[in-house]
């Protein structure tokens, strides 16, 4: 009797499904680890992190209080162990209207907000949601690469416009006009930026509803790093802007509060014209939420108290940091042989910085930059490649200073080492 392995193929029914693309599928997670494999393990210095937008390893940035024990009494109160409804349970959706709210015009309702699991689920809702046939969506390069990893899973087209470097990562707006056609639903814009560190200001981000209202699509405003903003511009929610063109703000408590592994995140829909509505979008997230998994009800119950009770003081000390972190990393790559900072990153946790590869003897590209350099100086970038940006790298600077200044000055002992 054969056993089950030597069994011919064709005796088994199941195949694969020959829709999901079985390229390996550019991800953050997955490229970072790749680098990290590159590691030489006798190498007795700290492995430097400055590829991952996840900071809550280091003590500085551990959560606040007010949050840690939001969620001790949510669990101790014995009223969250049930299933929630598909789209949150009401005080926790009429938390975040209030807590967006606070900076919007027009207010918002329980009934704009659906909570999702973190920023990433939001952010597969509203792709699948505008998903037909033939549509197309215009996506910010350089970007966030789930964004392509869910379109593209979703069969839905997607279209780059360029960030301007040398305009503080502004959106090309002609770009934008001259990409979208009748087929185009929607353009993303990230605000602050990730990769860019950028903050739009209010000005620019009027313009962005302008025109998009000019080509009738929505804006998806990806506001997961809201308030991180530490230079010349405020962060202005992109719903202020809601009553030019429909805007679904998405976020999540992952980055202001730095727990991006309590999964909880939103969809807010800031259009007091009621165009979505109309549409048939309003019904359809629902719809879509109530096929896919919900945030765990624990954390739904915990979101009144973090969202209402954190103290200024929790974000003013985090944006310190940050902001302080930004400088050591903007002032120590300023001599750093073959690496070009264009713009001092005012928000999220990122900044890029471009290759000057001719300065470098032996370095193909920037995947090559990071390969060599994780395993000469144990410390770990990410390509621009990664994000749209070939020869490019994205900096993480959200970690403890220390840390950071060992970072800067190993990657510059490595530029100068490898330099003519
Ligand atoms: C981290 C991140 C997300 C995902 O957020 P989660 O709440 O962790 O799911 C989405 N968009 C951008 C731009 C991010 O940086």
């Amino acid at each position: 009797m054969e056993n089950g392995s030597t069994l011919k193929k064709k005796y088994w029914r199941f195949r694969r499904n020959q829709e999901m693309n079985m390229s390996p599928e550019i991800t953050i997670r997955g490229v970072r680890y790749m680098i990290m494999s590159k590691l030489n393990k006798s190498d007795t210095r700290p492995v430097i992190p400055l590829a991952h937008g996840d900071p809550s390893a280091f003590p500085c940035f551990r959560t606040a209080q007010i949050a840690e024990d939001a969620i001790i009494h949510s669990i101790r109160s014995a009223k969250f162990n049930g299933y929630g409804p598909n789209i949150g349970i009401l005080p926790a959706r009429r938390a975040v209207a209030e807590y967006l709210s606070q900076d919007l015009p027009n207010k918002l309702t329980e009934d704009d907000v659906f909570l999702t699991v973190g920023c990433t689920q939001a952010i597969q809702t509203i792709l699948t949601v505008l998903a037909n046939p033939k549509a197309n969506i215009l996506l910010p390069k350089p970007g966030f690469p789930y964004y392509e990893a869910v379109a593209n899973s979703c069969h839905l087209e997607v279209r780059h416009f360029d960030l301007l470097p040398e305009k503080d990562w502004e959106v090309d707006l002609d770009a934008v006009e001259a990409l979208a056609d009748e087929n185009t639903v929607a353009m993303v814009i990230i605000n602050p930026g990730n990769p860019c560190g950028n903050i739009f200001t209010c000005e620019h981000l009027e313009k962005v509803a302008k025109t998009a209202k000019k080509l009738g699509i929505l804006v998806i405003s990806d506001e997961v790093y809201d308030h991180l903003a530490f230079g010349k511009n405020p962060f202005v929610p992109m719903g202020t802007f809601g009553s030019i063109t429909p805007v679904v703000t998405l976020g999540s408590i992952s980055k202001r509060w730095i727990v991006p592994g309590w999964r909880l995140g939103w969809l807010a829909i800031n259009d007091p014209n009621n165009i979505l509505k109309e549409h048939g979008i309003i019904d359809c997230i629902t719809r879509h939420l109530s096929i896919s998994c919900d945030p765990s009800t624990i954390i739904q119950g915990a979101i009144p108290d973090i969202l209402g009770k954190t103290k200024e003081d929790f974000f003013l000390k985090i944006i310190n940091i940050i902001k302080e972190a930004a400088n050591i990393c903007y002032e120590g790559l300023a001599d750093v042989p073959g690496v070009i900072c264009p713009s001092k990153p005012e928000g999220s946790m990122f900044v890029m910085v471009k290759l000057d590869l001719s300065v470098f003897e032996d370095i193909k590209d920037d995947v090559d930059f990071c390969l060599m350099l994780a395993k000469e100086e144990s410390v770990i970038i990410l390509p621009g490649i990664t994000v749209g940006l070939k020869n490019w790298l994205r900096i993480t600077f959200a970690i403890e200073h220390l840390a950071l200044e060992d970072g800067i000055k190993r990657l510059k002992a490595f530029c100068e080492r490898h330099s003519d």
